[in-house]
This record gives C-alpha cells, structure tokens and sequence, in this order.
C-alpha cells in the first residue's frame, strides 16, 4: 500500500491506542493534541490510583457497559482486560489485581506506563504535535490552531479520539459536539457519569462533616444493593458507592424530578437486633448517647440520623432501628459534568460503522469517551477507550486498505 498521512487528534488513552494499532505499518501518523503535553486526564487518573482494567470474569465485564454491551463487545474481545495486563508488562509496568477485583499498576499511577508509551510510540514514528488544538473542518481539511496561526492539512484519514466533556482543565473540552453536528452527526446529549449528587444539607451538616467520608453503609435503589463508602460534600454526596448508582440516579431525577436513596448504616445488624439494643438504653439520655451506644453510631453517621431524621429523638426503638436500616437521602440534582469522572452521551451508536468509521464522512474515525456508552468505575472507562481506540485504527488500516485498491 502506498504510504498514508493519517491524523489522530486527541493524546489521552483512546487516541495513543489508535496510534499504537496503526504503527508499524508505514504510513506517516501524527497525533495532535491541544494541550502543552499529552493524556493529561489519564495522568489524573493516576492520582488516585489508576484503575486499569477489572478481573471479573471477560463474560461479566462486558455486560458493564449498558446500552452498549453489544456495539462495545468486538472490540473489546479484541483488547481484553487479559491483553491491557500483558500490554503493561510488556511495556515494563508490572500490574496486581486488588481486593475488589480492580487492577492496578504496582506502582499506582499513570506516569511511567505513559512514558514506556510515549517511547515506543515514538521510536515506531509516530509524531505527536501538542499545542495543536482542532477547530473543525474547512472542506475536506482539517483546521488547527497553533501558536503559529491557523494551519489546514489533508490527512487520508483522521482519528477523531477528543475525550468526553468531564474535568475541561484537563483538555476535554467537547467542542468537538459543534464540529460534528455541523456536519450532521447526530450526538446523544452528553451527561455526568459517575457523578456527585447536590443535597440539601443543613449549614450544620456542612460545617461539621463536609470531606467526611461515611464507612461503611449499603445503599439500596430499586433492586440494586451495594456496600461501600461515599463522601459527605459541601453541596450534597459523592465517592464511589454513589457513582456506583449514578447512571440510574441521573436518570431518574431526569424522568420524575426526584430520586432517593435509602442508607443502611449499621448493615451488619437487623433492625429488631438494633431496636432490641436501643431498647435496653436510658430513654432519658440524648439521642447521640443512645445511638452510640446502641447502635455504635457516632460521627457523621449519628449526624446523618439527626439531619435526615428530624424526629428520631422522639421515636421508639423499634422506628428508630428501622430508620437506620434504611435512612432516606432525597437527591436535587447532578453536580455539573465538569465535576464528572466520565461523560454518558457523545457520538451517537447509528452513526458509526462497524470500522468505527463515521457514516456520514468516509475517512473519520472516533474512539474513546466521546462516543455514546458509559461504565461505572472500576477500570472499565479506560478499557473501553483503548479498546475503541485500537478499534478504530484497525477500521481505519482496513479502510485505507479497502480505498487503496480502488
Ligand atoms: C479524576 C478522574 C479519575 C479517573 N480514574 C479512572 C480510573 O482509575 N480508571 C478508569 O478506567 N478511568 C478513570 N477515569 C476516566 C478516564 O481517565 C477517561 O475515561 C479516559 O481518559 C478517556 O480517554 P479518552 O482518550 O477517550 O479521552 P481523554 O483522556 O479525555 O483525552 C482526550 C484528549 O483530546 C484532547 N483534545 C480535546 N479536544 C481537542 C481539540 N479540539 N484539539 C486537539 N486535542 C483535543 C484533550 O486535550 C485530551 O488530551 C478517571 C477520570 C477522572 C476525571
């Protein structure tokens, strides 16, 4: 095949993984970034640990995408959490399963798997542009602005892998949504996912508990139960047992105004074991005195009670152990999707072929978090956007292939 300019904009994790499916074979490949340096949301990620990949059973893990287990499922059959665990060790970072079943580097962070990244990607050819941020099409070019001006070029494909809308600073910025509509690409309304919840806390609460993580409490929604902890935030919830139910919290407070949790704080007792130790406390003494020691709540737990429970001081031990089974946290509204951890919503399924090619522009390739699909945590986000990743540089060799013998 003769060789090819092919242009991938965007240097987190989905655009690198394009990079790295298309080296090797020729053609001229640069990654453009509008950011001083690449990955910055994947170098974030780190921060906190970076959660690569899941070892839950592959048939498990690919049901953790939604509406979008089946359009997702090719490709990652072709980059499994198996072939992301051998991929780092080949680039020299060593990974462990964790208790959870979530995989991380040993070193808990992004940094030195980016670096053995951005080596081999470079000693395979592939140039990386940064300060060149996309600012939309001008024909059949592709215009950037740069700290030289606007430059067009005339790649014969592009790799469109510009990240969701969550954490802007970072560089995703999804103004790529204005790109595209322009030229008729239907996008899902992009949403916070994994997100923190606005909650009417009293002005006590907040000076008190605000950044107190409450441990460990099983939330229930609808048929869904799941133990864990969550984070007591100026303006409402957050942490990672609410941004388990997020998706279906967001959807709810969309379709009917409301939606509520119930928090069992004391999941290790029945109700009738906690009323039966309440019971056998002085009902003179104060409620704190009483929850503490009858029910070992102290802290932000015990304020939880008082603020979500106004009359628990009056209640007998019977209502009061069933309360804390099963505490009502009324919900207002999402945070905003700049505080998200990733982006429900993006380039809709119907407009992408099975190359990851758009179909309304023959040579347009996207990947990663601006398409339409979204996961809970747990180091399924960055999967699938290597996976899409990879996919759509596959689809874009076969389509240059395909094009190349016309
Ligand atoms: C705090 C935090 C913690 C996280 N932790 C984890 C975790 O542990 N595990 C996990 O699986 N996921 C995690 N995620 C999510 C994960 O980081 C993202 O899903 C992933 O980085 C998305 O990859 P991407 O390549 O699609 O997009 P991005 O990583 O957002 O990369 C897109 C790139 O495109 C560039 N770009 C955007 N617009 C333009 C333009 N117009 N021109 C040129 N370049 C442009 C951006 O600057 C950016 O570099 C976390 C996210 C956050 C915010």
């Amino acid at each position: 095949m003769t060789k090819k300019q092919i242009a991938i904009i965007g240097a987190g994790p989905a655009g690198l993984a394009a990079a790295q499916a298309l080296s090797g074979l020729g053609h001229d490949i640069t990654i453009y970034e509008a950011m001083p340096t690449p990955a910055r949301k994947f170098l974030w990620a780190g921060k906190s640990g970076l959660n690569i990949t899941h070892a839950e059973q592959f048939e498990t893990f690919q049901t953790r995408f939604g509406a979008a287990n089946a359009r997702l499922s090719t490709a990652l059959e072709q980059f499994t959490p198996d072939h992301i665990r051998a991929w780092a060790t080949q680039l020299g970072v060593e990974t462990f399963i964790g208790s959870s079943g979530r995989v991380f580097p040993k070193a808990m962070k992004a940094s030195p798997l980016l670096r053995a990244w951005l080596a081999e990607l470079e000693a395979a050819g592939v140039q990386l542009k940064t300060r060149h941020k996309w600012c939309g099409f001008d024909g059949d070019q592709l215009m950037f602005e740069t700290q030289d001006g606007t430059i067009n070029i005339k790649p014969d494909a592009v790799i469109l892998a510009l990240g969701g809308a969550s954490y802007q600073r970072l560089g995703s910025t999804a103004e790529w949504e204005k790109h595209l509509t322009k030229n008729n690409v239907t996008i899902a309304p992009l949403q916070p996912a994994n997100c923190g919840f606005d909650v009417q806390w009293s002005e006590f609460l907040v000076e008190k508990f605000a950044g107190a993580p409450v441990k460990t409490v099983e939330i229930t929604l609808g048929d869904k139960k799941t133990k864990g902890e969550f984070v007591i935030s100026k303006s409402g919830v957050e942490g990672s047992l609410i941004y388990a139910f997020s998706a279906q919290l967001r959807d709810q407070l969309e379709t009917n105004n409301q939606a509520t949790l119930q928090l069992d704080l004391v999941p290790g007792k029945t109700a009738e074991q906690i009323a039966d130790a309440l019971a056998r406390q002085n009902p003179k003494h104060s409620l704190s005195n009483r929850l503490r020691k009858g029910a070992k709540l102290t802290g932000v737990k015990a304020a939880l009670v008082r603020e979500l429970y106004p009359e628990a001081n009056k209640a007998t031990p019977e209502e009061l152990g069933q309360r804390l089974k099963a505490l009502e946290l009324p919900l207002l509204r999402t945070r905003p999707i700049d505080e998200a951890i990733s982006t429900a919503g993006g380039v809709a399924w119907d407009q992408i072929d099975e190359n990851y090619m758009l179909k309304q522009m023959p040579g347009v390739f996207v990947a990663g978090e601006m398409i339409d699909w979204e996961a809970p945590t747990g180091g399924y986000l960055i999967t699938a956007c290597l996976a899409t990743g990879r996919a759509a540089g596959a689809g874009a060799k076969n389509w240059l292939t395909q094009t190349n013998d016309l």
